[in-house]
Formats: structure tokens, sequence, C-alpha cells
């Protein structure tokens, strides 16, 4: 269970100091998991994030590492995110000391992310995964197929195809819509 400040927009664990000072009870909601209050738009609090404070602890051991692999490990917003040359990603604390690594969809909507792996590892451990993943993914590219179609260009004979089929669909809609107002004209006539 977290609780949320709903005026800042930040989620804390139950026991974080920070919340039990600052956290005025009229602007308390309570969370089951972070992930929910993360799709409502809130973000971990700095002071009680599990990732933040490794991420202090470990600072040297990062950095090296960030160098060796050239990949930037940064907190924003009490979120740990992680960038390399090829992807993007964030990381969430889950249940038990578990991690949920989200990666980036670089297909399709920009803004969009899938939960790649929910391990217990550390965020070393997490950067190795990233930059193994990059290697691979450069080396099996997805294929083209995968990429979506951009639009069609107004005039041109997809996009009257394209429209053609819609119309279809429309008139399928229709005639069924029609279908059922008779039959529902027909129920009511029966008791007569
Ligand atoms: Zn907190």
């Amino acid at each position: 269970m977290f609780v949320g400040n709903c005026k800042t927009k930040t989620i804390h664990y139950q026991d974080c100091h920070y919340a039990a000072i600052r956290l005025h009870p009229e602007n308390r909601v309570f969370f089951y998991s972070i992930e929910e209050a993360f799709r409502k738009g809130y973000h971990l609090c700095h002071f009680c994030s599990p990732l933040v404070r490794e991420m202090r602890e470990r600072k040297r051991e990062l950095q090296t590492l960030s160098q060796e692999l050239g990949i930037s490990c940064f907190v924003r917003k009490g979120q740990l995110h992680i960038h390399s040359p090829h992807s993007q990603w964030y990381v969430l604390p889950a249940d038990d000391g578990k991690r949920t690594l989200f990666h980036r969809n670089t297909l399709g909507k920009t803004d969009a992310c899938h939960v790649q792996c929910t391990v217990r590892s550390g965020i070393p451990e997490l950067i190795r995964y990233i930059s193994a993943h990059d290697r691979y993914r450069r080396q099996h590219p997805l294929p083209a197929a995968a990429m979506p179609k951009p639009a069609a260009v107004k005039g041109s004979k997809r996009w009257r195809k394209e429209k053609k089929a819609a119309k279809r669909v429309q008139k399928r809609v229709e005639i069924c819509r029609v279908l059922s107002l008779i039959d529902s004209l027909d129920r009511c006539r029966l008791p007569l």
C-alpha cells in the first residue's frame, strides 16, 4: 500500500518520514501498487524511493559502468530512467524488493511502453541487461512489417481503396441497425 499526495502527484511508501511530516490528511490518496499510481500520472518520492537510495549508495560503481557501456542513468521526479544510444527505459520498484523494467516502444506511439521484465536485481545488473538487449536488437533488427503503415496519400490508389472499404463497413453497420430496428418493432407487435 502506498500513500499519495493528490496536489503534488507524489507517492510514498507508508513509512516515509517526509510524507509523515509534509502530507496533509486532506491531500491523501491511497494506492495498492506503484504502477497504478504511475498510470494516473504520479511519481515516486525522492526520499523513500529504493531506487534513488541505491543510486546514491552505488554512485561510483554506476558512473564507471555507465561510461563503460555508454548508457546514461538518471533520476527525474524520483523516477529512475536508463537511456542507451538505442533504447529508452525506466524502472519502478515492484513487490518484495523486485524491480519492473519498462521499455519505451520504438515502434508506433512514442510515449507507449511495455513491461520488459520484473526481476530481483540491482541497477548495475539492469544496465548490463539493457546493454545486452541493445546488442541483440542490433544483430536481430525487428522486421519492417512490424512498422506501422504511414497514412495513405489523399487521392492515391491506396487511399481510394481504404475509403471504399470504410464505406462498405459503414453500409454493413447501417443494414444491421435497420434489421435490429425491424426486429424490435416485430417484438413490440407480437403481444397484440
Ligand atoms: Zn516519501
